[in-house]
C-alpha cells in the first residue's frame, strides 16, 4: 500500500475557554485553548492527524509556519520517512533557511511538532496500533534511530540509549499487562484554576475526591494572601494524606520564588511548578537548592524548548520533576530523547497536559516511559484536565484517577470534523456568535 503523502492541510481551531476562566493562571489569565490542526493525506486514503497547542491569538502565525514546513513533507512516503526518521527530523528542524527562525524553538518548533505528531499518528494507524504500543513493540535500535543526538551526546549517546532500552526489556510484558489492567496514575488540575471562586474550588474538590482523585494541583502566584487562603482551603479539603502540587506559571524572579514558596511550605506541596522564566536554568537550580530543605521539588518543562535545554536542566540539578509536553518540542522524536535522559539522571517524568488534546497525546508517551524505559511509578503521575475531550474521536479514558491505555490505532490526535468546523477561527459558528473576540 502506498502511503505517499499527497497533501498537508492545517486549520486554526479555537475553543472559547476564557469565557469561564478554564485554564487561567498567574500569567495566562484568559486562555482560549486552541490548536493548529494538521491533516496529512496519502495516496491510499489513510490520513494522519496532528496538532500543536496554543492559547488563541497568534495561532494564525503557527498555521503559517506549518504551511512553510509542509513543503518539506508533501511528496514523501511514510516508508521513506520512518526508514530514516532522524534524517527526516533534521530535514524539518535544520532546513538551511528556516532554521534561522529557531533553531528548534518557538513558533517554528511548534509547527514541526504539529507536523511530526501527524506523521507519528499516520505511522501508528498504518501499523494498526495505538502509538504507545507501536513504541513499546519497536526494536531498541529503531527507537534510538528516531532521535537526533546532536547536541546531547555529552549527556546521552546512541549506544547508551540502546543499552537502556534493552535493559528495560526485562519485565516489560508484566508492566504492559499492569497498565492495561490498572492504567497510569493521574493528577487533576481542573479543581483550582486561578480564576475560580472559592465556592467552585470547594465543589470541584468534593466531586474529585468522590471520583477517587488523590493528587491535586493548585494555581498560585497571583496574590500571596490569596494563595495562602486557597492552599489552606484545598489542603483542608483533601486532608494530609493526599498530594498537593502548586504551579506559578513563571510568575516570579528567583528570590521572590524562594520567599513566596517558603510561605506556602506549611501546606506541604510536593512541587512548585514553573517558579520563574522557563529559560532560566541556573535560576531553577538556585530555587531547587533553596527549597530542598523544605521538601519541595521544582517541576518544569511545558515551555522548555528542546532536548538541549532539558539536558542542561538535568545536568544542573535544576529540576526534580521533568514535565514533557506533547506539542512544545519536536514531537515523539525529541520527547524520546528527553525520556531517556531523565531516566539516565534518575529524575521522574510527570507530563504536562493542561490544554486541548494534550492529555490525549502525553498518555501514549508516559505509558511507553513506564513500560519500556523507567519501569517505575515512584513519584510519577500524569496531569489531567477534564476539558474539551468530547471534541476528539478517541478521547482519553480515566478510571479511578488513572489513564487507561488507548486502544484505537494512532496518536489520539483526531478531532471530530464537526467540532473543527464549528470552532475554526474566525469563520466557525462558535466565533461568529462570539463577535467580541
Ligand atoms: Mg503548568
Amino acid at each position: 500500500m502506498s502511503h505517499k503523502i499527497t497533501a498537508l492541510t492545517v486549520r486554526d481551531v479555537r475553543f472559547p475557554t476564557s469565557v469561564e476562566q478554564h485554564g487561567s493562571d498567574a500569567m495566562h489569565t484568559d486562555p482560549d485553548y486552541s490548536a493548529a490542526y494538521v491533516v496529512i493525506h496519502t495516496a491510499c486514503g489513510l490520513k494522519g492527524f496532528g496538532f500543536t497547542f496554543t492559547l488563541g491569538k497568534g495561532t494564525q502565525i503557527v498555521v503559517c509556519a506549518v504551511e512553510a514546513v509542509a513543503t518539506l513533507v508533501v511528496g514523501k512516503s511514510l516508508q521513506e520517512i520512518v526508514s530514516d526518521f532522524r534524517g527526516f527530523y533534521r530535514l524539518l528542524t535544520s532546513d538551511g533557511q528556516m532554521r534561522w527562525l529557531g533553531p528548534e524553538k518557538g513558533v517554528i518548533q511548534l509547527a514541526v511538532a504539529a507536523v511530526l505528531n501527524a506523521v507519528w499518528d499516520l505511522w501508528a494507524r498504518a501499523e494498526g496500533k495505538p502509538l504507545w504500543k507501536l513504541l513499546v513493540d519497536m526494536d531498541p535500535r529503531q527507537l534510538a534511530s528516531c532521535i537526533d543526538f546532536r547536541y546531547i551526546t555529552d549527556a546521552l549517546t546512541e549506544e547508551e540509549a540502546v543499552d537502556m532500552i534493552v535493559k528495560a526489556q526485562e519485565g516489560k510484558q508484566q508492566r504492559e499487562d499492569q497498565m492495561l489492567k490498572e492504567g497510569y496514575p493521574a493528577y487533576t488540575t481542573s479543581c483550582a484554576w486561578l480564576g475560580y471562586p472559592d465556592q467552585l474550588l470547594r465543589q470541584l474538590c468534593t466531586d474529585a475526591l468522590k471520583s477517587g482523585w488523590t493528587r491535586f494541583k493548585v494555581k498560585v502566584g497571583g496574590d500571596l494572601e490569596d494563595d495562602v487562603r486557597r492552599c489552606r482551603l484545598i489542603r483542608q479539603m483533601i486532608g494530609p494524606e493526599n498530594t498537593l502540587m502548586i504551579d506559578a506559571n513563571q510568575r516570579w524572579g528567583v528570590a521572590e520564588a524562594i520567599s513566596w514558596v517558603s510561605r506556602l511550605a506549611e501546606f506541604k506541596p510536593l512541587w512548585i511548578e514553573e517558579p520563574t522564566s522557563p529559560d532560566d536554568i541556573l535560576g531553577h537550580a538556585a530555587i531547587s537548592k533553596a527549597l530542598a530543605p523544605l521538601g519541595i521539588g521544582v517541576a518544569t518543562g511545558e515551555q522548555c524548548h528542546s532536548r538541549v535545554m532539558f539536558k542542561q536542566f538535568l545536568q544542573a540539578s535544576a529540576l526534580q520533576f521533568v514535565q514533557i509536553d506533547g506539542c512544545r518540542v519536536g514531537s515523539v522524536n525529541e520527547n524520546l530523547a528527553v525520556l531517556l535522559m531523565a531516566h539516565k539522571f534518575q529524575v521522574p517524568v510527570c507530563p504536562h497536559a493542561g490544554g486541548v488534546g494534550l492529555c490525549e497525546l502525553v498518555q501514549h508517551l508516559i505509558l511507553f516511559d513506564y513500560i519500556s524505559v523507567s519501569g517505575s511509578l515512584s513519584n510519577r503521575m500524569c496531569e489531567y484536565v477534564d476539558h474539551l475531550h468530547e471534541h476528539f474521536t478517541s478521547p482519553v479514558v480515566i478510571r479511578d484517577a488513572h489513564y487507561m491505555p488507548p486502544k484505537d490505532p494512532g496518536f489520539s490526535c483526531e478531532m471530530l470534523e464537526s467540532s473543527v468546523q464549528r470552532h475554526q477561527y474566525p469563520e466557525g459558528e462558535v466565533w461568529k456568535l462570539n463577535i467580541s473576540k
